[in-house]
């Protein structure tokens, strides 16, 4: 019963790696965030020793009389959070939550519209080589190219004319609220479900600053990860008592073996955390800090660099820089941030002419840094150091910026005095 470092000191390593890599650097990829040490500590915790397939209750396996309790308060919280008649908490990430919703609504050869993956759509919204593009129908409508918003009139159009069984409303790299109404409109006109997958918004939803998709949606999925700050994981959500049938036999034993009780704990903390005003006032400094980054990137002086911000500005926790005119690629742009000490992703923007390794555009989130503690001065101090790297320019000074990178992040610790083992 040896410590890690003793046992394995190679991968001791990378943990100490990775937690220094975490605090000195500031993270601003859209999609991640940092876990409270209570989420750590279920994650970590002998729960992950236990098998419990099925449900509380109804388990396939002796000795689950514990981790019944955690995944019934994970289920509860989930239901009082997003006001929600049903929850299955077993997925064990956002692509399983999704298997499992198309299993439910959907046959194999059924047709599926959503948005496509290059317009800011997710991979099992119908990707040709994802199990939603193999096993399904792919329809995909897109945004606006001169807006960069969704084209809702050709979702309308393209739902009428191939009668979908399922319309997906959701996004992975999209700047802007969409209306669930009017998407649940299109879907009763066509006789079709709505599924919305709300993986990258669901913490705005829960500090109610963002619609809620739950109302409106047939299916609603998400994961834990992202903007809600939990343990990387997913979650359904329904108000119909016979899909919610349908939901978990497609989960367990459809999609999944064993749940991952150890994650569904921790599940239950994020949500319990996810209640709170701070995380409310956490979610109103992301949304704030992107608008203040999207502000900074459509000044004039980044303008003329060739540098624009795809729908003009943000809604959300993220912006998308279109470097299409740019003396920059995507890559490249990712590259020097991440010299400058500042993690992004490139991201492909609309009709990209670049490949996917390189694109022409940035995805910028602030959803880890409102977690760290940024306010709104900070955030426009990042907004300036990320739109001189962009402009760049024979006078660019790197260590100058990662000085004032370095700055930042030892003014907001991180994770310190932590255990890891
Ligand atoms: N759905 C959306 C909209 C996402 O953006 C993502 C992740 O990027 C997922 C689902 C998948 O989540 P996971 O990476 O946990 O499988």
């Amino acid at each position: 019963d040896q410590n890690i470092s003793v046992l394995d000191p190679e991968i001791a390593a990378v943990l100490d790696a990775e937690l220094a890599r975490q605090q000195s650097t500031l993270e601003m990829i859209a999609s991640e965030n940092f876990v409270p040490r209570a989420v750590l500590q279920a994650q970590g915790s002998v729960l992950t020793n236990k098998y419990a397939e099925g449900y509380p209750g109804r388990r396939y396996y002796g000795g689950c009389e514990h981790v019944d309790v955690a995944e019934n308060i994970a289920i509860e919280r989930a239901k009082a959070l997003f006001g929600a008649e049903f929850a299955n908490v077993q997925p064990h990430s956002g692509a399983t939550a999704n298997a499992a919703v198309l299993h439910a609504l959907a046959r194999p050869g059924d047709t599926i519209l959503g948005l496509a993956l290059d317009q800011g759509g997710h991979l099992t919204h119908g990707m040709k080589i994802n199990f939603s593009g193999r096993l399904y129908n792919v329809v995909a409508y897109g945004v606006d190219p001169t807006t960069s918003i969704i084209d809702m009139a050709e979702v309308r159009r393209l739902a009428i004319e191939h009668k979908p069984k399922v319309l997906i409303a959701g996004w992975s790299a999209y700047p802007r609220e969409i209306d669930f109404a009017e998407f649940r409109a299109i879907a009763d006109e066509v006789g079709a479900y709505l599924w919305v997958d709300m993986a990258h918004f669901a913490g705005l939803v829960a500090a109610g600053i963002h619609p809620s998709p739950v109302p409106h949606a047939h299916v609603v999925s998400s994961t834990v990860h992202k903007t809600i700050g939990g343990p990387r994981s997913g979650f359904i959500l329904t108000n119909d008592a016979d899909l919610a049938k349908k939901l978990n036999t497609a989960v367990f034993p459809g999609q999944q073996g064993g749940p991952l009780m150890h994650v569904i704990a921790a599940k239950a903390v994020a949500f319990k955390i996810a209640g709170t005003p701070e995380f409310r006032d956490r979610q109103e400094r992301t949304v704030r800090g992107a608008r203040i980054v999207a502000e900074r990137l459509t000044a004039a002086d980044v303008a003329g660099a060739g540098i624009t911000v795809r729908s003009g500005g943000t809604d959300v926790h993220l912006v998308l820089v279109d470097l299409r005119d740019a003396a920059l690629d995507g890559k490249q742009a990712e590259d020097l941030l991440h010299e400058v000490g500042i993690t992004v992703n490139r991201n492909a923007v609309p009709n990209d002419p670049r490949p996917p390794m390189v694109t022409s555009g940035l995805r910028i989130g602030t959803p880890a840094l409102a977690t760290r503690g940024f306010g709104d001065a900070e955030f426009t101090e990042v907004a300036d150091v990320i739109a001189t790297a962009l402009v760049g320019g024979e006078a660019l000074d790197i260590p100058a910026l990662r000085a004032r990178v370095a700055k930042l992040a030892e003014a907001f610790p991180l994770y310190s005095g932590l255990e890891q083992y």
